[in-house]
């Protein structure tokens, strides 16, 4: 690998397809020479053509949009080097690798180099030989990068993943506040922001402090059609996970836990059970954690159970599966981790199993925190809205865009509620009695004594509190255990009632409940249904991404560039993807070319791939009968 990042393996002027074409530096041109697509996609166009004149741009796409090229197309067309602000050294890397591949002349300055690496792309730079260079936050607003830079022309600034300026969001990095120099120490060179966050507090605070109030704000839908949204209440945790999992042989995923010690015991768990799977987290062994990040990116077949540590900046675009165990602090959160599936548009599933011990759990963290008072109210807020989200008997698509303050029509029959719509039910009776249990019993219990009481089960506690005695003992048998656990939890989510996390867990009402005792409003609770593993959507069995694109025929050749695939990644110790994308091999394996002309006509193939791998590729494709 570190052979493949040195500077000096960087192919040469006349290597680059768009100068050896035309000498023209047409953002379409290049689109088309050196990535191989035939058209911008939504509004890169307008993003491009706005940093090309110069201007500042604010990219507000979702994962998989395509803003990686809002910058690097820019960055070739403007004379000198790009500089991109990348919060991460290990995926630096794979960046830089990938745009290699592409003819791009490509380098990342970090801590890793050797002084003979750094001098080179030194050089570089001063010799105006580089079209992009990746920068971590910290390093570029030193006077060491500021003196290295010299009197060498920038095209422009790229900061990426720009949310990490923002403390309402869940990435903050102090240093990202820096970045507002820029504007300062390199006036007249356009900058940009990219992020995948849309929510209005980190908009503004990307605008603000990285000084882009004269920026153009580029925004699109947030909606990931190709994500398929499964939420299910937390029964048999490992069973339920299993069943999901079953969908998914012989694709990559990854599962999200709380914990450090979780991620470790469900990796285990999971290798017990016939799935390859490894740990992540940041109290692992440094060189292990890189090693299965590593093993991750260029694997097809393994599942990496992590903590939120993980993801951040991770361009594998064939995540086929992302799979929650604990419910994400934050809407936010929740859809920039599933966000991680699907990157490359092809189906992808993602799943979450929750219970009330997570709200529980989460809001102790919250109140636990550090924090400042308002930022607390904002966090739980984000907490109960992601619960709301959790509990909808309407389209999980729909309130999650609503979230985001997007319109969405409902209905979009690829999520679990849409494709299997729960019922619900008159619940005034029994939120009536709920609540009744709450004020009765002084607000000082949780659900779990509320419910015991509500049931009449004697026990030490209801002796000792005198609750045996009350009318509300008992007054629900008439409705199960499980029942009332989803009655508390809905009756959270409407905001009827808090959970107090100073007095551990205890329910208390909120004013909105008096109306509800008043009978002056209705209230309608979603059935609990049971957890039947079924798909989210109409698949054909949970297969990876392509069969479901692919006829049998056009499957075996697939597999067959797949292998081919993976042979060239492996000797080059690159991520399969860097080399080409599935719905590259897709098709492929559909229009099955047989000429390099033809090649040329597949979507992810220009001039230096075609170069590289056309023949190899040509050759599988020509003998496949
Ligand atoms: P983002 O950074 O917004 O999450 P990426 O830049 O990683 O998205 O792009 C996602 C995928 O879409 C990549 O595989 C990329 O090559 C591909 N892509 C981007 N723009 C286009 C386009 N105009 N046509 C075809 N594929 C594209
Ligand atoms: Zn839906």
């Amino acid at each position: 690998m570190s052979q493949l990042q040195r500077p000096d393996a960087m192919p040469r002027m006349t290597e680059r397809p768009f100068d050896a074409a035309s000498g023209r530096k047409n953002p379409l041109d290049i689109l088309k020479t050196v990535y191989g697509y035939p058209a911008f996609r939504g509004k890169q166009a307008a993003v491009v053509e706005r940093v090309v004149s110069g201007g500042d741009a604010v990219v507000l796409f979702p994962t998989g949009a395509g803003k990686s090229l809002c910058f690097q197309i820019p960055a070739l067309c403007r004379d000198g080097v790009g500089i991109v602000v990348s919060p991460l050294i290990a995926l630096m890397r794979d960046q830089v690798e990938a745009l290699k591949q592409l003819g791009v002349r490509a380098a990342a300055l970090n801590s890793s180099l050797t002084r003979e690496e750094f001098l080179d792309v030194r050089r570089a730079i001063a010799n105006g030989d580089l079209d992009l260079l990746y920068v971590t936050p910290e390093r570029i607003v030193t006077p060491a990068f500021k003196e290295m830079i010299g009197n060498a022309k920038i095209s422009l600034f790229a900061i990426d993943e720009a949310h990490c300026v923002s403390q309402w969001g869940h990435d903050f990095r102090p240093e990202y506040r820096e970045l507002g120099q820029l504007a300062e120490h390199y006036p007249g060179v356009p900058r940009m922001a990219l992020t995948a966050t849309a929510d209005p507090h980190t908009r503004e605070d990307i605008i603000d402090k990285l000084s882009l109030r004269s920026a153009e704000v580029f925004t699109t839908s947030f909606d990931r059609p190709n994500i398929a949204y499964e939420i299910v209440e937390r029964d048999q945790p490992r069973q339920q996970l299993l069943r999901f999992l079953s969908r998914h042989k012989g694709s990559s995923g990854i599962v999200y836990c709380l914990s450090r010690a979780k991620v470790e015991d469900t990796a285990e768990w999971l290798n017990g059970q016939g799935i390859r799977a490894l740990a992540y987290h940041a109290g692992m062994d440094r060189s292990v954690r890189d090693a299965n990040q590593d093993a991750f990116l260029k694997e097809e077949d393994l599942c990496l159970v992590a903590t939120v540590a993980f993801g951040m900046g991770i361009d594998k675009p064939n995540v086929r599966y992302v799979a929650h165990l604990d419910l994400p602090g934050s809407v936010e959160a929740y859809y920039q981790e599933t966000g991680r599936a699907g990157r490359d548009g092809l189906p992808s599933d993602v799943w979450m199993a929750y219970g009330m011990a997570d709200v529980i759990q989460r809001g102790r963290m919250i109140d636990g925190g550090t924090s400042g008072d308002d930022i607390k109210r904002v966090e739980r807020a984000k907490l109960n809205a992601l619960l709301a989200i959790c509990e909808t008997p309407g389209c999980r698509r729909q309130s999650i865009l609503a979230h985001f303050g997007e319109a969405h029509a409902g209905k979009c029959g690829n999520c679990d509620t849409c494709v299997n719509p729960v019922e619900t039910w008159d619940g005034t009776d029994a939120a009536i009695k709920a609540l009744a249990a709450i004020y009765r019993t002084g607000e000082r219990f949780g659900t779990g004594h509320l419910i015991d009481v509500l049931l009449g089960n004697e026990n030490e506690k209801t002796t000792r509190f005198g609750h045996a005695d009350m009318p509300v003992f008992g007054a629900g048998k008439d409705i199960p255990s499980k029942t009332w656990q989803s009655v508390y939890r809905q009756l959270l989510a409407a905001g009827l009632v808090s959970v107090d996390h100073e007095a551990f867990g205890a329910l208390k009402l909120e004013p909105d409940a008096r109306a509800v005792f008043k009978r002056e409003r209705e209230v309608r609770f979603r059935k609990d249904r049971p957890t039947t593993g079924k798909a989210a959507r109409h698949s054909k069995g949970g297969s990876p991404a392509a069969k479901a694109e692919l006829s049998g025929g056009d499957q075996d050749l697939f597999q067959q560039l797949r292998a081919l695939r993976a042979g060239l990644a492996k000797e080059m110790g690159v991520p399969p993807y860097v080399i080409f994308p599935d719905t590259t091999l897709i098709a492929l394996s559909k229009e099955r070319p047989q000429t390099r002309d033809a090649l040329l006509g597949i979507s992810g193939i220009g001039q230096s791939k075609l170069e590289r791998y056309g023949d190899a590729f040509l050759k599988v494709i020509r003998a496949f009968e």
